[in-house]
């Protein structure tokens, strides 16, 4: 990456860190073998990705044998929801809920199976601070409630949804619970017993590990239908030969996000005040998106009344600046972050907010630069198209 480079796009994907590289070395280079064959090599790949499942565990404070690695986030998501969904359909179980701010890899999933396969879903509301109320989740349960899906904290506000309180609603009344905690390594606590979630989905690339490798806790006895078919792999929870490197991979980043923790989320806390400070004294008409106290440190999504997003990411682009508007763009047309609304903002707030994701490599004085340049591109935009 260009050194001059000022990269605020955490939460959309992290840079490999080079231990990690380090430690998936051999295997990219080398033999990486196949962990099912009984020769040597087979034996090596299966001893790393024992090793690796072990690692991972105790990240999680859970057994080895309930991590099933998987191809990334999306697959994780759509493991737990389906499977779920599929393997608890015949009991008369078909109704799911989750909420309104979710990933799409949720939403869709979700779709996918009241277009399909005859689900109903409930999906909770958020208020303007972006979190769910824990009594709409009580009140939305039914009996025919199979599963509950609420993100850990949410990927385009940075808000930390109340999910030991969601989950211990769900078991009360005997449902699963599933989070999608793509966004919390390093920033959170993922101990899935502390949190008492049944189901849990994270991927490697948002925590300085390898792209297209994820995984999937499922507290053991959860019922599970499988959605690859195949081999025995992951005992049969999802087939296909493994990913040893990024598996590998996905379990030394998981281990140093975890040890580090403390000292990054301090980092990454302090540098996201000053950047939202900033902004609020220099820009006059901005304002932050979502609870400030129940937010990662690292993203800080904020609104610029009269601006459209896309402009001022385009001109932060020219100066080197990489951040993001959070929502995808659907074949051209820019649609306002489904987030943004949810929490009760106007589409025309919700096309004026950008989020700037933090990392570790993160500094002060690109914070600097960027509370230099923005009032300036702001100002510069809102006279060349005036509010109407
Ligand atoms: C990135 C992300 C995903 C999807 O993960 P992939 O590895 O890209 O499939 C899901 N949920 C959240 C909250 C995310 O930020």
């Amino acid at each position: 990456m260009n050194d001059r480079l000022i990269y605020l796009d955490h939460a959309a994907t992290t840079p490999l860190d080079p231990r990690v590289l380090e430690a998936m070395m051999p295997f990219l280079t080398g033999m990486s073998g196949n962990a099912s064959s009984i020769h040597q090599v087979g034996r090596a790949a299966l001893q790393a990705l024992d090793d690796a499942r072990e690692q991972t565990a105790l990240v999680l404070n859970c057994q080895p044998k309930e991590i099933v690695f998987t191809g990334g986030g999306s697959e994780s998501i759509n493991l737990a929801i389906k499977g779920v969904a599929m393997a608890l359909r015949a009991q008369g179980k078909t109704h799911l809920i989750s909420s309104a701010i979710e990933h799409h890899a949720v939403l869709h999933a979700l779709d996918y199976l009241v277009e399909y396969e005859g689900f109903s879903v409930t999906l909770l509301p958020v208020d303007r601070s972006g979190r769910v109320n824990p009594v709409d989740l009580a009140a939305a349960i039914r009996p025919e409630t199979a599963l509950v899906s609420v993100m850990y904290a949410n990927n385009e506000t940075g808000v930390i949804q109340p999910i030991t309180e969601l989950a211990a609603i769900c078991h009360e009344r005997g449902v699963l619970f599933h989070t999608d905690a793509v966004q919390a390594p390093g920033q959170l606590p993922l101990d899935v017993h502390a949190l008492g979630v049944d189901l849990l989905s994270l991927t490697a690339h948002k925590f300085y590990g390898p792209q297209g490798v994820g995984l999937l806790y499922l507290r053991r006895g959860t019922p599970l239908a499988p959605q690859i078919n195949g081999g025995a792999q992951e005992r049969r929870r999802r087939a296909g030969t493994e990913n040893i490197a990024g598996i590998v991979g996905l379990a030394k980043a998981l281990t140093i996000a975890e040890s580090e923790r403390p000292s990054h989320t301090a980092r990454l806390r302090a540098l996201s005040d000053c950047l939202i400070d900033g902004v609020l004294a220099r820009i006059p008409h901005s304002w932050l998106n979502g609870d400030r106290a129940h937010r990662l440190p690292g993203i800080a999504n904020l609104g610029f009344a009269c601006i459209e997003t896309e402009s001022l990411l385009l001109l932060l682009d020219q100066r080197g600046i990489c951040a993001s508007s959070g929502s995808a763009c659907t074949s051209g047309s820019l649609e306002p972050s489904h987030v943004l609304l949810a929490m009760g903002l106007s589409p025309d707030e919700a096309n004026g907010s950008i989020r700037f994701s933090l990392g570790r490599q993160t500094t002060e004085s690109q914070i600097e630069t960027l509370l230099d340049i923005l009032p300036d591109l702001v100002a510069q935009l809102r006279a060349v198209a005036p509010c109407a």
